[in-house]
């Protein structure tokens, strides 16, 4: 005989709360269904390992679709329930649970809790109008048990036929959520939350020859000796769905004082010119909570690939309350060190691998100082550039010597490491820099301008940094190369134009003259474009070489001819430091025309 009962707690309003906060993910439901079954068979395991109940062959899970009954049906062999403990455990436990969270949801302000974790078996009522539970316990003599209810006040509850042990939750799908009786669409849900769970998932079994759909020992529970690399390399394809070999990886296999364990992958980039989010995934106990969780995993480690399980993170409480967790901190704080331990040793035991791969990991290494100080200090000896000959060094040895605090409060600056940052059209001055010995550092990606601000910040007294073409390296010159007349000549020739005009001495003596642009002001400009702040004024400096002969020879040429000739120069030295505008363009065309037409009839 069916008894009828009435829900203790008053549910009435709270499904439309919890519908309208888990909206977009009430597919969540399914992971909370078959993490209970996933439990219900824990809990026999541990009884049978206690001598307390039968031992079971095959644990395992079922889930079936049934469109024309427009049942979703999940089913396990694990403990069961009897009559009471369904009274206790469904009726009371589980909705009381659900108030609960509703409770917790409403204190985070909506900011949520992460995955949605915990809200459990009620969850499946934001898809089902009903739902029915057939239980058996594994209690001797026991017997079938069925409720039934439509997630309001009222249930029904009473005996039934049922042969084997375990629970089977039936879900009479609500009108609307028709899609959750698509076998398609249950296969991707249970991939996305369930493919790690620790029993064999078993979607519309067929017959034999069925496979589960999920990997109940994923290879980041093993122990790292135990896994090959092979092994290493399957699991991300299957994981990642990325085709493309990962780098290499940090196993995670933390016991105590609190567990981690998990694979991070880091994966070839694609693109250089932006950074690309990886995809982090943390797991609860092998359950599937989130992707990419900052309160859990530095947010610079989001660049990799991964899955984390950490099991003693609180994660049915707020998120801002996790991100101040001691525990969820150190937990944190371990994973950035094991991330610089595996680069270090890298870096130590095997160099080649190390330089073939800093394309692609130097992104995320830089941005990883920048976002995190601790990361900073671990890995700053291992921050390679190459030098102007194509050959990584640490960015260190390029530093000079430290200036003491004593000068530095005198304002001495540290020695200048020098950089390019685009090897094409800084050409001109890499090859003075390379005649005279010189040596600089290839600053060339995304992340280097405010990396290298970072790294000037960080060590003020030993470097500062300077473009290639943002001054005259005194190595470039010789002592003295003063000439008020040239000055003046190009003062007159660029009036109205910002441009400052020095006169040096510069031992190349084939380059006229070079445009300089200040590092600050060139910085600005930068961090103008960058916030897309609108152009900021450039601030220009002519450099004319007083050791090249054609400036030389302007002193013995004609008014004529050496207004001309100082304006060609002009144009030839703004060349090298960005493409003329149309005008400019037009008018140096015409000067040169003149210039050859000149120089062919002296010649004939
Ligand atoms: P939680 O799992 O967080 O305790 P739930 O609302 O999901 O909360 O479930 C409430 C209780 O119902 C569980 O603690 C468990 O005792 C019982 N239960 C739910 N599903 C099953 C199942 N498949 N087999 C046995 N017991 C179950």
């Amino acid at each position: 005989m069916e008894k009828e009962g009435k829900i203790r707690i008053s549910s009435e309003n709270m499904m439309p709360i919890i519908k309208k906060w888990l909206y977009s993910e009430k597919d969540i439901f399914l992971r909370e269904i078959v993490a209970n079954a996933a439990d219900a068979i824990t809990k026999h395991k541990k009884l049978v390992d206690l001598g307390e109940a039968a031992a079971e062959e095959h644990y395992r899970i079922t889930v079936t679709t049934d469109d024309k009954a427009g049942t979703l049906t999940v089913e396990d062999n694990g403990i069961g329930m009897t009559e009471d403990e369904v009274e206790k455990y469904i009726t009371q436990i589980a909705f009381s649970g659900a108030a609960d969270f509703v409770d917790r949801y409403e204190k985070a302000g909506g900011e949520g809790i992460i995955g949605h974790f915990g809200l459990g078996f009620y969850s499946a009522y934001m898809v089902s109008e009903n739902i029915e539970i057939f239980t058996k316990s594994y209690r001797e003599g026991a017997e079938g048990v069925h409720w039934a209810s439509d997630g309001n006040s009222t249930y029904t509850i009473g005996p039934c036929e049922k042969e084997t042990r375990g629970t089977k939750i039936v879900m009479h799908i609500a009108k609307g959520e028709e899609e959750f009786l698509h076998e398609s669409t249950i296969r991707r849900l249970l991939g996305k939350y369930c493919s790690f769970m620790p029993y064999e998932i078993y979607l519309d079994p067929k017959g034999e020859d069925d496979k589960p759909v999920n990997t109940p020992e994923p290879l980041y529970l093993k122990q790292p000796k135990d896994c090959t690399e092979e092994e290493y390399k399957s699991f991300y394809r299957e994981t990642f769905s990325d085709f493309n070999e990962p780098l290499f990886w940090i196993h995670l296999n933390m016991e105590y004082p609190f567990r981690v364990k998990g694979i991070l992958y880091f994966p070839k980039v694609k693109k250089q010119v932006e950074l690309e989010r990886g995809q982090v995934k943390l797991y609860c106990n092998q359950v599937y909570i989130a992707d990419n969780i900052k309160e859990v995993i530095p947010e610079f480690l989001m660049l990799l690939n991964g899955v984390i399980d950490c099991p003693d993170i609180p994660l049915n409480v707020s998120r801002s309350f996790l991100q101040n967790d001691r525990q969820v901190q150190k937990i944190a704080a371990h994973i950035t060190k094991k991330v610089a331990d595996k680069l270090s040793e890298l870096y130590r035991n095997d160099r080649e691998k190390y330089e073939n791969c800093w394309n692609d990991i130097s992104t995320f290494v830089k941005f990883g100082c920048v976002k995190d100080d601790e990361f900073y200090k671990k890995v700053k000896d291992i921050i390679i550039y190459k030098n102007l000959n194509g050959e990584y060094r640490p960015l260190e040895s390029f530093f000079g010597e430290e200036v003491s605090e004593e000068d530095a409060k005198n304002g001495k600056e540290p020695q200048a490491v020098y950089y390019v940052s685009d090897l094409s059209k800084q050409a001109q001055y890499i090859r003075m820099f390379k005649d005279a010995g010189l040596d600089a550092i290839v600053c060339d990606t995304y992340i280097d301008p405010h990396f290298i601000s970072y790294i000037e910040y960080k060590n003020p007294t030993k470097v500062r940094f300077l473009r290639i073409d943002a001054d005259v390296a005194g190595a470039l010159k010789e002592e003295s190369g003063e000439d008020p007349e040239i000055e003046s000549l190009f003062k007159e020739i660029l009036e109205g134009k910002s441009v400052t005009v020095k006169t040096e001495k510069l031992k190349d003596r084939t380059v006229p003259a070079v445009v300089n642009v200040s590092e600050f002001m060139r910085r600005m400009s930068e961090m103008h474009s960058f916030y897309q702040m609108g152009d900021a004024p450039e601030d220009l400096t002519l450099i004319v070489n007083t050791a090249c002969p054609a400036v030389e020879a302007l002193k013995e040429a004609d008014e004529e001819a050496r207004r001309l000739a100082a304006m060609q120069i002009w144009y030839l030295a703004l060349m090298n430091y960005k493409p003329l505008g149309s005008e400019d363009a037009e008018s140096f065309t015409k000067g040169y025309a003149e210039i050859l037409a000149a120089y062919l009839k002296k010649v004939k």
